[in-house]
Order: C-alpha cells, then structure tokens, then sequence
C-alpha cells in the first residue's frame, strides 16, 4: 500500500529509522529472531521496552496524560511497519495493552497511580488469568471463587494456559464473586500479586517443545479488596472491554510482513534444482496470496486504529475480524516456511532459548526457528478466542444470526 506522507510524517519516520539503527542492536535482533514461541521472552522484550521507554515511546496507544507517546495514526503506523521490517522484538500485550488500558478507564485514582507508570517502565510483568479448566470458550462459566472476609478476598481455584504465569509478579484475574443471577453477573476483575502465599504455577509445555503457558492454583489467597477494579459483579463487562484490545489493538500486519520478508529470504536461497524456490510457481503464488491477504488486513487495522484515536475502543466486530485474519495469515506463513524448508523443517533443537547456545545450530540460523514456530503457531486460532467464537461473533453482529 502507498501512503502519501506529509512532510512531517516523513521526518517522523527518518527519525524512527535513526533510532532503530542506533538502538537496535545485531544482538537484540539475533535474539528476537531466534525466539520461536508467540511471545518475546520477557528478557528480550523487556529490554527492548526500556530503550523506548527513555524514548517516551514505550506506549503508542496511551493518552499522553499517561506517559503514551500521544502519536497520530500515521505516526503509530509508521512505528509498527518500520520497526517491524527491522526485525524489532514485540514488547509484552498484557500490561500495555491489556490491563493498563482497563485500569486507565475503570480503575480508582490508586490503581492508576500506582499501577501505570510501573507497565509503562516494565516494571511490572502481568499474565491473564481468564480460561479454566473447563471455562474457555465459554468463559462466563468460570468457577475460581473470591469470597470476601473483610477487606480481603479468599481466593480458591485454578487458571489454565496461563501465559508468562512463570515471569509474571501480578496476574489480572476474572473470579466468580456470586452465584446469583446471571452467570456473567458474578464475575468481577481483579489484580493479584502472583507472590501471596497459597499461589503455585505447574508448566505446560507445549508441541513446539516451548514453555510459554502454565496451570496456576490457587489454596486460601488472601487479596485485598481494594485490588478490585471497578464494581463488584461487573467484571464481566471490564473482561470484555479488555478482550477487544487484546483482539484488535496491535497493528500486526507490520509483524506479519516482517515474517513474510523473512519466507521470501529463505525462499531465495533453498533451490529447486537449478531454480531458486522463490521463482517456483506454487510457491510465489503462495507468497502473492499472503502478501494480499496482509494488504486487505492492514486496512481493517487501520480502521480500527483511527477509532482508537478518537477515544473509542476498537469495537467486538473489527476485534474479532483483526484477530481471526491475523491468526491465519500467521498460520500461513508458517505452512510456506516449512514446505520451502522441506526435509531441512525435520531438523528438531530443543534446547532454548537459542540466542544463548554457544555452539553451532544444527541449521542455518533462518531457518532453525521454522519448525517450533511451525507447530508453535497452531495455537494463534485458539489463544485470545477461537476462530469459531471469532466467525460466531461477526455472524451475530453483522449478520444479524
Ligand atoms: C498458547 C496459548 C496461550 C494461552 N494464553 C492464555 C492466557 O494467557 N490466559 C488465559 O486466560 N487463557 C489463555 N489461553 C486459553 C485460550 O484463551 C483458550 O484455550 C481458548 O479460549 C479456548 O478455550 P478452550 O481451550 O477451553 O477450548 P474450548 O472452549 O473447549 O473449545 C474446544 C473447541 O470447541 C469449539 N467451540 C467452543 N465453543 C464453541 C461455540 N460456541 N461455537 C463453535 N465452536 C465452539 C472451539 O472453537 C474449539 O475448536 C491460551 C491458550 C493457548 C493455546
């Protein structure tokens, strides 16, 4: 897509590019781009969130009453594609673009006092603690209990397929405060240190041989009451709230053409015989299709981009529509990978993280990551809502079904 800039956006973006060439170090990048599960690791990430932080960029999408960088849709546009296509590493969602936004907009003056500038700096690490066992497309079901006994809540129960639970030191947690009416109706949000006694965190490992995600039990927490945001019963609403951000809140077709250069890359160098597969005709077919597929999904983001900058949220039906694009974009572009890769995407290293082996990689370093980030990658049409919640919720509000 060409965009037309306006003198000031292109000194914008000179200015984005200087400062990826002075901090966006080889090694930064190496690590990034050896990292094959669907989050940074927070080392990475969080460093590369201090270095934007000193640079009052840590936070695009914030107001600049709260620290964010107070950019206009072009700007933030150029930061996600330039930063991106130079192979910066992604900063954590949950704090900035997760919680800190349902905090900024439900929270008491406290939470915001405390709670924001701390994400802004990465001085906090959250995780998500919404799906169960047994509560995960149908999340209103949840069953973990907050009882209250005074100022505190009593929490028991347990959360799944927690992200990051193993880095993070607070958890924004939906847990069931009454059984009364409406199962929705008893369900509040609330913020949880992960150190208070009575909390443990088992790893799941998962198919790409990562740990990315955990089961977290809870026995007897004690939480403040004050660590509640908003009412009482309604959090359900502020979960919600939080779920459009997580779905539609990320200019993700940058990262996805990043990914799709890199295939492109691989693609030059693997031969078919005498031909290099990027000229093969399946294959570049493959390569066009993706590269429409991000075109048509940029601008839906960047719709939902310029809602955002009028204040509103990015609504359920662009959330659900970015999100299930990009999940299968991503998916495939994994697929292209591996069959460029062909017998080479069998070659399996299980050690991680991968940046730090100090001995050769079985492979080439563009092409160990195909394979994890391959099998890796099937989570992306489940994580944050499936695909069929996705289909279901743009048939009911779209089509009326
Ligand atoms: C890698 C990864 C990371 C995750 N990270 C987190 C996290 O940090 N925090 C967190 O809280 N959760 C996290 N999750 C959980 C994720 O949100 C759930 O897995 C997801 O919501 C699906 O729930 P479920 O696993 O219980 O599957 P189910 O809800 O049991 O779904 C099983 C199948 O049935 C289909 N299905 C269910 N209901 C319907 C329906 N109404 N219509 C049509 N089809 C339906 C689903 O699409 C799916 O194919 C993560 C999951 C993964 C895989």
């Amino acid at each position: 897509m060409e965009l037309a800039f306006t003198p000031d956006e292109i000194a914008f973006q000179n200015e984005v590019r200087a400062f990826l060439a002075a901090h966006l170090t080889p090694d930064i990048k190496r690590s990034h781009a050896l990292t094959p599960s669907v989050f940074s690791d927070p080392p990475v990430g969080n460093h590369w969130q201090k270095l934007l932080y000193a640079k009052g960029w840590a936070a695009p999408l914030w107001p600049k009453e709260y620290g964010g960088a107070g950019w206009t849709l072009a700007q933030r546009y150029i930061w996600e594609v330039e930063s991106a296509l130079a192979g910066a590493p992604s900063v954590t969602p949950m704090g900035l673009r997760m919680v800190g936004p349902v905090i900024m907009k439900f929270g008491t003056q406290a939470q915001k006092d405390f709670y924001l500038p701390r994400i802004l700096k990465a001085e906090d690490y959250w995780c998500q603690g919404y799906s169960e066992p047994g509560s995960g497309s149908d999340l209103a079901s949840l069953k973990t209990r907050a009882v209250r006994d005074g100022d505190h809540y009593v929490i028991n129960g347990s959360k799944i397929w927690t992200t990051h639970a193993h880095y993070a030191n607070r958890m924004f947690a939906l847990v069931r405060t009454s059984d009364e009416g409406k199962k929705q109706d008893g369900i509040s949000f609330i913020l949880i240190d992960m150190d208070t006694p009575g909390i443990s965190v088992r790893p799941i490992l998962t198919i790409g041989g990562d740990h990315e995600v955990n089961q977290v039990f809870f026995d007897d927490v004690r939480v403040p009451v004050a660590n509640r945001v908003g009412a009482e019963g309604q959090g359900w609403s502020y979960g919600k709230y939080l779920l459009e951000f997580e779905r539609g809140g990320a200019m993700s077709s940058g990262r996805l053409r990043g990914a799709l250069r890199h295939v492109e890359k691989i693609a030059a160098h693997y031969r078919d015989g005498e031909r290099p597969l990027i000229e093969d005709p399946a294959i570049s077919l493959r390569l066009s299709q993706v590269e429409i597929d991000i075109d048509a999904l940029e601008m839906t983001e960047l719709r939902i981009m310029s809602s955002l900058q009028t204040g509103q949220n990015p609504g359920s039906v662009s959330s659900s529509l970015a999100k299930l694009r990009n999940s299968e974009i991503k998916q495939a572009i994994t697929s292209l990978a591996v069959d460029v890769l062909g017998e080479d995407a069998l070659v399996w290293e299980p050690r991680r993280p991968l940046y730090e082996l100090n001995e050769p990689l079985p492979l080439e370093e563009d092409a160990i990551t195909a394979l994890p980030e391959y099998l890796n990658g099937r989570a992306y049409t489940i994580f944050g809502g499936t695909s069929e919640v996705q289909r279901d919720i743009i048939a009911k509000v779209v089509i009326g079904l």
